[in-house]
């Protein structure tokens, strides 16, 4: 019989990276986890099957150098997930920049002092892609984001340079891996654990009344159990190279809101008002300076702008398919109710 390869994942508590850890586990890998807290914190993980057996988890923190060298040991496989996934922060160089930025370089430098890691999966975003999506434009994995900083949509400026310091550091120390990045979209679907992503925040926030109208506004959408596929397929692909855009296809906030009332949501508080109009978009800027800074930088970035995604590198090369963002939608919304994070009001 032989033994389990065993593959490192950083972040083991997040929302992708419990996805990937429950595929993990059922194809038959061991798994250490990175974790800040004792691994009772976590009983969403340790009840996984085949947890009891082959799932370690291992204290470690993205601004501590040498805390993620336990995690790594016996590995030839890390997938670095770990980095805040906030929008709205206080001090965007300390919650955001640093965490992602130094966490990688940190997490790289560990991977090459550890001498076993042949492959790093780094989940990166479509964040270092855009920040500013422009409707004529079909973004591929050669566009990089160049517009973002510490004042203007902060998290994708972190993302930006964590991912640029990874391909930095592979083109100085040439160490003995290879590196594949993940660029997902929004990522929705179920959740393993007791939170709620802040992506499927805002389907949440779309079905009580949070937004006035419907903006002119669209979004790539993947799944969260494709995405963790996507990690699984990144590693094992001895030809994988580069980034891989991760996404489903687009919808619009009309289509997410005919999809939500179309599927019994109607009785929840969805927005009524039509604003995807040029007059609506100019109202909608106005009043995004009564959101809170980052949201509002957002909204201002995004709104009247289509974002268009090939996911075509990912399909050829990974042989990934996905399923359509309809039906993580309603997976998504689903979920929250049966985790009672929204009340069951569906028809
Ligand atoms: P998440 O549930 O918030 O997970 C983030 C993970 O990072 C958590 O395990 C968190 O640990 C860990 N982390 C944050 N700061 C850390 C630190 N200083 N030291 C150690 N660990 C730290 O978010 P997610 O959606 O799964 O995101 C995972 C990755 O996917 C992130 O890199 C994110 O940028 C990327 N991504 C997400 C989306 C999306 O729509 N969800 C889309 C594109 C890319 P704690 O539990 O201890 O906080």
């Amino acid at each position: 019989m032989t033994t389990p390869r065993t593959i490192s994942v950083t972040g083991a508590s997040g929302y992708i990276a419990s996805h990937i850890i429950e595929q993990l586990l059922k194809e038959g890998y061991g798994v250490r986890g990175t974790v800040r807290r004792t691994a009772s914190a976590y009983p969403w993980l340790t009840a996984l099957k085949g947890a009891a057996e082959r799932l370690e988890l291992f204290s470690a923190d993205l601004l501590e150098a040498g805390s993620f060298e336990r995690a790594l040991s016996g590995c030839d496989t890390l997938l670095h997930t770990a980095s805040p996934y906030v929008i709205n922060v206080n001090d965007p160089e300390h919650d955001l920049l640093a965490p992602a930025l130094e966490g990688t370089r940190n997490v790289l430098s560990a991977c090459q002092r550890a001498g076993t890691i042949r492959r790093v999966v780094l989940t990166s975003s479509i964040a270092a892609v855009t920040d500013e999506p422009d409707s004529r434009h079909t973004f591929t994995e050669a566009d990089w984001n160049s517009r973002s900083s510490l004042g203007r949509n902060p998290y994708h400026y972190a993302k930006t340079m964590a991912e640029r310091a990874a391909w930095e550091f592979m083109e100085r120390e040439k160490p003995g891996f290879s590196l594949v990045v993940l660029n997902p979209t929004l990522v929705t679907g179920p959740s393993l654990g007791p939170g709620v992503n802040t992506t499927n925040g805002i389907l949440r926030d779309i079905l009580t009344g949070v937004y006035p109208g419907i903006m002119d506004m669209n979004w790539g959408f993947v799944d969260v159990r494709d995405t963790a596929a996507a990690h699984i397929l990144a590693m094992n692909t001895p030809e994988a190279r580069g980034r891989y855009l991760c996404s489903s296809g687009e919808l619009t906030m009309h289509e997410v809101v005919d999809l939500l009332r179309q599927n019994g949501y109607s009785g929840y508080r969805l927005p009524k008002i039509d604003l995807s109009s040029k007059a609506g978009t100019a109202l909608m800027k106005m009043l995004s300076y009564t959101q809170p800074k980052d949201t509002g930088t957002f909204i201002r970035t995004h709104i009247g702008r289509a974002i268009h995604i090939s996911n075509e590198k990912i399909r050829r090369d990974l042989k990934m398919t996905f399923m359509p963002p309809e039906k993580s939608i309603l997976d998504a919304v689903g979920d929250m109710i049966s985790q009672g994070h929204l009340a069951d009001k569906k028809s």
